[in-house]
């Protein structure tokens, strides 16, 4: 153990484990199978990677994700680890050097596929040479109910059978009880130690809106909270995917399109600038991101409703896997539901599967209707329970409001069953509105008793009702009748008045978009221009090297970085994520950076932003009025910031102040005659002036004169 830690901290410049990777690290170091579950972000590869160091032999790695290889090894590499990769993108020279380089030893990890590990050439390869340890990534991928489901995965149990001597861990972060079973049965991990961490996510902002998949909606989104970050837009349909695609980049992002009917070719160059370029918006169908380790990616969007809460786990967890600030945003509306619920019916799948996703998918809407805290929810779903509000989601952040609509609830069902059940919801609000059209006049519903009873609410009031009641099972979508809406079991209590329903109300989108709302970058702005410089090596250096930037580092590292300042290599070598390799490598370059980029010894982080923003400004020379331009805020605000500061920096006020010495001291004079007035002397001194001076400039003064 002790040699795992320092492998941690010179080869991969973390200072200690972080959730229980220790424990992990040390269950497979004793020998013993592990299953492990944890979050997005809370560093599943080093579960093995610094075992892997620690043993004699190599790690065989099985990960579906045969795109993203290249760049796992890659980043191996860059920390001075021999690692290669074996699947169907090597040629064949390619993947025989490789093979001999392991029959040689050389290699500590190997990445293959599972469909390849399960062929006779590879087990025979692998039987070879010493196993220390096989590492099964993305295991959830083994449950025939997921939507990630590989039936290769289930074939792996063959490595029980043939290599009982070496530890087998299984990882993954996403997989409820049902799946955390079948992932044990599969793998045969029976004896395995578990380690099963907390799913939360706490840096991730979950909002949920009810203004439907609009593009307008997210654009706001977008240029509210993110008008410079990459992040990733999951639609339901190709089509979609595309038009999405096009009319950000009409709106002057970079957005592209990803989905199963591109080219390869085309899908890998678009994957690759996501990885490498910065503030790219990946526009795609649900088939893009597993394993993606892009770490910044700032925000996930759906414009297309999930079809559970693993899924919506799965794919919003693709965001801020650093740790900082990220969002996940999603807009549905009434045809999401409507879609959806009739895609279930329609499917070939048997009973039991359709049941299954039926339940699924009744739990996705009930986050989506939910009016209190979705955190809570969502982890209780994976069986955690979360104590109080988070505090980071929109129910929390702005409460929506409800109201009483077992009245207007009412309305609706007995409309759908006096039609006669059989029309879909924008006709049984023509009727509840009172709409005098053609179609009707022909039913001869303008007759029927609910014939324009629901004038009280708006098309889109009545929308939004009609979408909660199909949610919560209230009304039932026939698909087989061309979604003619009617009436369920549970219908009846409400119809009866036995049960009240809370409704959410309908709400403006401008108004929930921007209440709650925080700066999303963590990082002072009085070290943003060191971290830009920063960015723009990170970005030179991987370019050289065709790597992603963040394999030379992670902004959590620049971020240290920018508010640490290092002035050594010594001190640089503190920094989380600098290891001996990247130091040696990266280290001077970096360091360079910093040193130009000197902070003035005025600047505290005692004070806030701006203070220090106008400490900056004066060490360089610029005047208050120039200062008070740039913050664009009244001079008032300034002499309110600089003598908040002035005493404890002997600032020169005489030269600061765009006023006279004479006046100065007159200032001056008036507040010492004025020292003991009982309202303070900074107000008496004001009047004593007549006034010429503003109360703020006259504090300034005071706060220089100490006594
Ligand atoms: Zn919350």
């Amino acid at each position: 153990m002790q040699r795992a830690q320092k492998i941690l901290e010179t080869t991969f410049g973390y200072p200690r484990f972080r959730l229980n990777q220790a424990d992990i690290v040390g269950s497979l170091l004793k020998g013993e199978d592990v299953l492990a579950l944890m979050p997005t972000g809370g560093g599943k590869s080093l579960c093995y990677q610094v075992p892997a160091l620690v043993l004699e032999g190599v790690c065989v790695v099985i990960s579906p994700l045969v795109a993203l290889m290249q760049d796992q090894v890659d980043a191996l590499n860059q920390l001075g680890i021999k690692a290669a990769f074996l699947n169907s993108s090597l040629s064949v020279p390619q993947a025989r050097q490789t093979e001999q380089a392991l029959l040689r030893g050389e290699l500590k990890l190997l990445y293959v596929a599972p469909e390849r590990l399960v062929t006779e050439r590879c087990l025979s390869l692998l039987a070879q040479v010493k196993v220390n340890l096989f590492a099964i990534d993305e295991a959830h991928c083994v449950s025939q109910w997921g939507h990630d489901f590989r039936p290769e995965y289930q074939r792996l149990s063959i490595l029980a059978e043939q290599f009982p001597h070496s530890p087998r861990i299984a990882l993954t972060a996403t997989a409820d009880e049902a799946t955390r079973k079948e992932i044990i049965s599969h793998l045969r991990l029976e004896n395995a130690a578990r380690y099963i961490n907390s799913f939360d996510r706490p840096n991730i902002r979950y909002a949920i809106n009810e203004s439907g998949s609009n593009r307008d909606a997210l654009w706001r989104f977008i240029q509210q909270n993110h008008t410079n970050d990459a992040g990733i837009v999951y639609c339901l349909s190709r089509k979609k995917v595309e038009a999405t695609a096009q009319w950000l980049t009409k709106q002057g992002r970079v957005a592209l399109p990803y989905h199963a009917g591109m080219d390869s070719q085309q899908r890998l160059q678009n994957q690759q600038r996501f990885l490498r370029d910065s503030g790219v918006i990946i526009v795609a169908t649900i088939a893009f991101g597993m394993g993606i380790d892009k770490p910044d990616v700032r925000f996930v969007a759906h414009l297309s409703l999930p079809k559970s809460m693993e899924a919506y786990y799965q794919e919003t967890g693709r965001a801020g896997r650093d740790g900082l600030p990220a969002s996940a945003w999603m807009a549905y509306g009434l045809q999401d539901v409507i879609t959806l619920r009739q895609m279930m019916q329609q499917s070939e799948a048997s009973e039991q599967y359709k049941q299954i996703s039926q339940q699924k998918l009744e739990a996705m809407l009930g986050l989506c209707e939910l009016i209190s805290c979705r955190r809570q929810t969502l982890l209780s779903y994976f069986g955690e329970d979360l104590k109080e509000p988070c505090g980071n989601c929109d129910n929390c952040l702005s409460p929506p409001q409800t109201f009483d609509a077992t009245e207007a609830a009412q309305k609706a069902l007995s409309c759908v069953y006096r039609s006669g059940q059989q029309f879909g919801v924008v006709y049984l609000i023509d009727i509840l509105l009172g709409k005098d059209s053609e179609k009707i006049q022909k039913n001869q519903h303008h007759r029927l008793s609910t014939f324009a009873i629901g004038q009280d609410l708006s098309i889109a009031e009545w929308r939004s009702l009609f979408r909660q009641l199909i949610a919560q099972g209230l009304l039932f979508v026939d698909s087989e009748r061309f979604g003619a809406i009617r009436l369920t079991e549970k219908s009846r209590s409400l119809l009866k008045g036995e049960v009240k329903l809370l409704a959410r109300k309908q709400t403006r989108p401008a108004a929930t978009a921007k209440s709650g709302r925080k700066s999303n970058s963590p990082l002072a702005s009085i070290h943003q221009p060191l971290m830009q410089a920063l960015k723009q090596l990170r970005k030179s250096l991987a370019d050289e090297q065709g790597l992603p930037p963040y394999v030379v580092f992670h902004d959590a590292t620049l971020m240290q970085m920018a508010e640490q300042r290092p002035q050594s290599l010594q001190q640089m070598q503190f920094i989380s994520g600098v290891g001996e390799r990247k130091l040696a490598q990266y280290g001077r370059a970096f360091l360079d950076v910093v040193t130009a980029h000197p902070l003035p010894n005025t600047v505290s982080s005692e004070y806030s932003d701006e203070v220090n923003q106008m400490l900056i400004g004066l060490a360089q020379g610029e005047d208050l009025d120039a200062i008070a331009q740039q913050q664009k805020v009244a001079m008032d605000v300034i002499y309110q910031q600089l003598a908040s500061v002035a005493a404890s920096n002997e600032l020169d006020l005489l030269q600061l102040l765009p006023i006279s010495t004479d006046d100065f001291q007159l200032i001056q004079q008036a507040l010492t005659t004025c020292n003991d007035e009982p309202g303070g002397r900074v107000r008496a001194a004001c009047k004593l002036l007549d006034e010429q001076f503003s109360k703020a400039l006259i504090q300034c003064v005071a706060a220089a004169n100490v006594p």
